[in-house]
């Protein structure tokens, strides 16, 4: 059961660009840059972020193929005459919070606009030299996390990840533990610490116990991992109180980011119990710098692969189970410089949808703030090359990743970066999120 491009770029795109203005027939729109044709930022992506460069203090921009788009001085050219705005400095602020409360009215208006702007036809821009005041090459740019993040909540919805790590800590016989597949089990993690793209961090330090030893010493951690996660952005405040419906949840998600949730295995292993993560999670957690809309993945939503069985309760019983055709990989970068990818999974392998994660997040009246961030939890997909994080990879270190001049890592050591890659990509049209990348400095 496929998706029907044209029919979803006519609902989410066209009525605005092609089809209501001038009757033609859908039409992809032709970028009026050119980009190449492995861009993950084609003009059908054009995701939000927050740049600064020497001349420009942080403020709100949209990627293209390898330009940033400055929305305030397109702004200024009067470019965007028809986004609604509610006051005059929204395209100013440092952070994306104020544009996603101002509704999809400015944000899917402003983007539909952009789209407009820079594809060939009747209103395309004119690019002359004054399109060097609004198109700033991303060489020239620093990213800066996009939103100010006010509760970020972790899920644990690949049922792969989870069998695997229960397999391994637990009973390999009974790996998932009884509530696992009623609930889309989570625990609230930290803001603090949730860094942009290329922020490198040092190892954290924290009590071990050894399984031989009889009590815990204090120690940098000899387990650094990661896991492959995606994160997505709440886009409304709710009332404390109120839930939101399992089949409604779309509306309430803004976009979505790659998610590096960095981990401390050995501090995990001894704290878990009984409340779950703490000093083990919360050091680190490394965020890609654009956020995708929701429009802009809509042409590539499939079913989920999973079937729900046992059968839900219904607040997370959803009419159509969908996903997102979203190819993930990670890619494990030594500090000497050897490289292996060492996963390649998909969003559409998780158990638990986005839509279910909110719905359950809110039943008993959490309240969701504009800015708040739910992540996936580590998505591993059904084969050995397709594990999301290092501990499954090297089976809690057993089995170490050799690369191909004979370096070994069980876990990452000093000066190993982790670069996490994400796109979809259908009938020629690629919408990708960059990377989302950070190193292990050694510990203070
Ligand atoms: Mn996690």
């Amino acid at each position: 059961m496929g998706i029907d491009l044209k029919t979803e770029y006519k609902e989410y795109h066209t009525p605005y660009l092609w089809l209501e203005n001038n009757h033609t027939p859908f039409m992809k729109p032709e970028c009026i840059l050119p980009i190449p044709s492995d861009s993950d930022f084609s003009i059908f992506n054009l995701p939000f972020g927050i740049f600064s460069s020497q001349k420009w203090s942080p403020r709100i921009g949209i990627r293209l193929g390898d330009f940033v788009i400055h929305i305030e001085e397109l702004n200024r050219a009067g470019h965007l005459k028809d986004v609604e705005m509610k006051n005059d400095g929204l395209f100013l602020s440092p952070t994306l919070n104020p544009l996603i409360e101002a509704g999809p009215g400015c944000w899917r208006t402003l983007r539909n606009r952009v789209q407009l702007l820079f594809s060939v036809g009747s209103e395309q821009i004119t690019l002359n030299e004054n399109a060097e005041r609004f198109l700033i090459p991303v060489s020239e740019v620093t990213m800066h996390l996009p939103v100010q993040i006010g509760d970020y909540t972790d899920f644990y919805s690949s049922e792969y990840h989870a069998a695997n790590v229960g397999a391994m800590f637990r009973d390999p016989q009974n790996p998932l533990l009884p509530n696992w597949k009623h609930i889309p089990v989570g625990y609230h993690g930290r803001s603090s610490s949730i860094v942009v793209s290329g922020t490198n961090f040092h190892r954290p330090k924290g009590q071990i116990k050894p399984p031989t030893a009889e009590i815990p010493a204090f120690s940098p951690s000899k387990q650094m991992d990661m896991e492959l996660e995606t994160a997505f952005v709440v886009s409304r405040n709710t009332q404390m109180g109120s839930s939101i419906g399992v089949d409604e949840a779309e509306d309430y998600i803004f976009g979505m980011m790659l998610f590096n949730d960095w981990s401390a295995r050995d501090l995990q292993s001894w704290e878990y119990v009984p409340l779950g993560p703490f000093l083990g999670k919360n050091f680190c957690s490394s965020v890609s710098p654009w956020i995708v809309t929701m429009d802009a993945l809509k042409p590539f939503r499939v079913p989920m692969d999973a079937e729900m069985n046992p059968e839900v309760l219904p607040y997370l019983k959803q009419k159509q189970r969908w996903t997102y055709d979203i190819h993930l990989e990670a890619e494990l970068i030594t500090q000497k410089g050897d490289k292996k990818v060492i996963s390649k999974t998909n969003q559409k392998y998780l158990y638990w949808s986005m839509n279910q994660q909110l719905a359950h997040h809110t039943i008993n009246g959490c309240p969701m703030r504009v800015g708040d961030l739910l992540a996936s939890g580590t998505i591993s997909g059904p084969t050995e090359d397709s594990l999301g994080s290092l501990l499954e990879i090297t089976k809690r270190g057993q089995n170490p990743i050799v690369f191909p001049n004979g370096e070994k890592r069980n876990f990452l050591e000093d000066g190993d970066s982790i670069s996490i890659k994400g796109f979809s990509e259908k009938e020629g049209i690629r919408v990708g999120f960059g990377e989302v990348t950070g190193m292990v400095l050694s510990s203070l």
